[in-house]
């Protein structure tokens, strides 16, 4: 009686010419067969091996570089992967031409196929004095790699034993993603959404690869979309149309083009990580290789980086200076415009003190922001940007972050002027959950876009002498608490293994005048709106809170008395040469008038620091007065402070409406910077301390929202508010009262 034997079936895939018929026959030998895919003439082989009691189908697929739908060999491959019911694919690779057949095994591990790597021809390599490290590609990529000699068999029996194991294995693979760049990565999130909600062939294919086919326009993925949901099938359409017009207008590329390049990009830098190692031939780089060698170098590469970011602040601070101050400017002349020509009330001070001081004090920094864009924009297009991160990569290894983490870091502002959200959502390319989640409570200390006013106003205000090394040393700091905190978190509360990181190198690229300037304008519109929109709204709200409940009869009667007192007792003749100033700012004006002017003007200032203070924000800032003066705080910054978990923003905004509201005399109104300046509860060391606590406290509302999300618990949402606020305000506590104490 025979014993029953277990059954699996693999398929063999690989680039033309590396060894797949070979390998076949060693395998297989006399028990094969030949015959056709159905359907179409091309030769379809089959035949069984046994191994250990467990008997091996394979089929031989048509060699193809690529799974794309322009070869009928490739279609044939394609449908037989996703339509048969074979689920292994054993991926054969040419060892001495390992960039470009690696390209085919990316393909496969997006189509989501359980995959086995047959390194083949490792002898013809080695005589090329190529060496792999067949452990650290596999290690890399997440899958069995096999070194393989199909002319004499060697490690056949091996790629068996893992062929078996893993069309064995029920388990989900996770899923394999490549970061295709913040474009591409966008619209694919997008697409993915749509096919998930519609079930659309999704049963069939992985999510991501159908958008990425979209992308590709592949005619047949596209058709037979087409045929099952054509209303689904035109709003992918539609995405990648806009990506594609997109694309064109500010890389001059197209989708299928710049995919190819991150492809190879994803390949590239597996490579360089110790896979391969030559003798000789190292003339043969190309240019981008060449240009690495000195970016990326271990010495020169922090140094340049360092030089590079130090730059681009020179650049932004020095140049930005004049136009902020038309901008100003321009302010300041809309404020005098409205104090001449409205009439004394309610709305005159919503208008002035909510609108244009508020809303004001952030647009203000607009050519700040739209310097710093540009600069970020030449280091993204240029393929820099994906040095940084692969620089750094090591570093954040030791502090229990994944080189993904990196991208999601400069993505929510690591240099300056991104945003935490779409850094929380980048934080998706990570695998490991506990890494994931390291990376999602750490982002938020990054100097987002809105937290560059804030720091702009501070360090414009109170560093004006070294603005570029103040604003490094601040990136410093940042940078320094996110991967100390991650380290913490890593110890404690989220510990657990490291995973291998691989990351995409595109080519460099010399960026295009037009690219850049759309995309720092798309940026600085982002922030324009926000300003106009969202920071209006709340600015509006924070001066209601600020001005209501206002005064009792018996204040306001109060303050009107003293007023009253002081004009009795001036000469009728200096009271009307006040009023003759008022109105002609030339007319001549006596020691006498000046005295009483000022004594007046007290009264009103009086009168307007007591309405703040009894106004609800007021009365919030001052009951945590107490606490907060530990950091240097005073209740106008807490409003203010209150207000940031809106929007950071909102820190600047607040303190323009605080101090306008306390304000007497609009004509001697400086910026908000000059008046922090004159203010006697402001000094550096205060703006020191408000700078860190900036950095560190809870992120704001819609980070928060994400966190939640991307963490799927509300808890860590939680975490990051609380924890983000003692950790900050501990921080500036210290430096405060050690600076303040030090004599500083
Ligand atoms: P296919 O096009 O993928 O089916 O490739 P073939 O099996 O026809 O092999 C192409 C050439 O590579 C043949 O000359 C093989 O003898 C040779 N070859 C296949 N495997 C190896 C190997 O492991 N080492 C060496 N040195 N040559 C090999
Ligand atoms: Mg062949």
């Amino acid at each position: 009686m025979e014993k029953q034997l277990e059954r699996v079936s693999v398929a063999l895939g690989g680039n033309p010419n590396c060894g797949k018929t070979t390998l076949f026959n060693e395998l297989t030998g006399a028990r094969q067969h030949v015959g056709n895919y159905p359907g179409v003439t091309v030769e379809k082989k089959e035949g069984y091996t046994r191994r250990n009691g467990t008997e091996v189908h394979i089929v031989d697929l048509p060699g193809t570089y690529s799974l794309t739908a322009y070869s009928q060999d490739e279609v044939v491959a394609r449908n037989f992967i996703t339509e048969s019911n074979v689920r292994t694919v054993i991926n054969i690779v040419d060892s001495s031409n390992l960039e470009r057949n690696l390209y085919l095994t990316v393909q496969l591990l997006e189509l989501g196929v359980p995959v086995c790597v047959a390194l083949n021809m490792i002898d013809a390599a080695e005589k090329r004095g190529i060496t792999i490290d067949a452990d650290k590609l596999s290690q890399l990529m997440g899958i069995p790699v096999i070194p393989t000699i199909a002319r004499t068999g060697h490690g056949k029996n091996e790629l068996m034993d893992e062929a078996i194991k893993l069309s064995r294995t029920t388990e989900k693979r996770t899923e394999f993603e490549i970061s295709y760049g913040d474009d591409l990565d966008s619209a694919l999130s997008e697409m993915v959404t749509i096919i998930e909600e519609n079930n659309f062939l999704s049963n069939q294919y992985p999510a991501r690869w159908l958008g990425i086919k979209y992308l590709e326009n592949d005619e047949l993925i596209i058709s037979k979309g087409d045929a099952v949901n054509p209303t689904v099938s035109n709003k992918l359409k539609k995405i990648v149309k806009n990506t594609s017009t997109h694309l064109q207008k500010t890389l001059n590329t197209y989708p299928e083009a710049l995919i190819s390049d991150y492809r190879y990009g994803y390949i590239a830098s597996i490579l360089k990580q110790g896979v391969i190692k030559r003798q000789g031939d190292i003339n043969k780089l190309e240019l981008s290789d060449k240009i690495d060698k000195v970016l990326t170098n271990r010495f020169f590469g922090p140094l340049i980086m360092a030089a590079i970011v130090y730059g681009l602040y020179q650049f932004v601070f020095t140049y930005s200076e004049t136009p902020v101050g038309w901008v100003e400017g321009f302010f300041g002349l809309l404020n005098e415009a409205a104090s001449n020509n409205m009439s004394e009330g309610m709305l005159k001070s919503l208008v002035i003190s909510g609108i244009i001081d508020g809303v004001g004090g952030v647009l203000g920094f607009v050519p700040l922001i739209m310097f710093m864009f540009f600069g970020i924009s030449i280091l993204e297009d240029s393929g820099y940007l994906a040095r940084v991160a692969f620089m750094l990569d090591k570093v954040f290894a030791v502090f229990g972050l994944h080189g993904n983490s990196v991208m999601a870091f400069i993505v929510s502002g690591g240099i300056a002027g991104g945003c935490a959200v779409p850094g929380v959502m980048a934080s998706r390319t990570l695998k490991s959950k506990k890494e994931k989640l390291a990376t999602l409570l750490t982002v938020p200390f990054m100097n987002c876009g809105a937290k560059m006013p804030v720091m702009a106003l501070l360090v414009g205000a109170f560093f004006a002498k070294d603005e570029a090394t103040m604003m490094l040393i601040i990136t410093v700091i940042a940078w320094s608490g996110a991967l100390i905190v991650a380290k913490i978190l890593r110890m404690t509360v989220i510990s657990g293994p490291p995973t291998p990181f691989v990351m995409e190198l595109p080519p460099y690229r010399l960026p295009t005048i037009k690219g850049l300037l759309i995309h720092t304008w798309e940026r600085t519109w982002q922030y324009i709106k926000k300003a106009g929109t969202i920071i209006l709204g709340i600015s509006i709200i924070l001066w209601a809170m600020m001005t209501f409940p206002g005064l009792t009869e018996n204040e306001v009667a109060f303050f009107e008395n003293q007023r009253e007192t002081i004009q009795k007792a001036a000469s009728a003749e200096l009271l009307g040469e006040i009023e003759a100033a008022a109105e002609d700012e030339e007319a001549e004006f006596s020691e006498a008038a000046a005295a009483i002017k000022e004594q007046l003007e007290t009264v009103d200032m009086l009168e307007a620091e007591k309405a703040l203070r009894n106004s609800i924000a007021g009365s919030i800032g001052t009951a945590m007065e107490p606490i907060s003066q530990a950091a240097g705080f005073d209740w106008r910054t807490n409003i203010a402070l209150v207000g940031g978990f809106a929007a950071k923003e909102v820190v600047v905004s607040t303190l323009g409406t605080a101090y306008s509201l306390g304000e007497v005399d609009p004509e001697e109104t400086g910026s908000l910077s000059e008046t922090l300046q004159k203010d006697p509860a402001w000094n550096p060391m205060v703006a020191l301390s408000l700078i860190l606590f900036t950095i560190f406290y809870a992120p704001c509302f819609v980070t928060v929202v994400a966190i939640g999300r991307e963490a799927g618990s509300w808890k860590w949402a939680a975490f990051s508010m609380i924890f983000n606020t003692v950790l900050a305000f501990t921080v500036a506590t210290l430096v405060y009262q050690i600076g303040s104490a030090m004599g500083f």
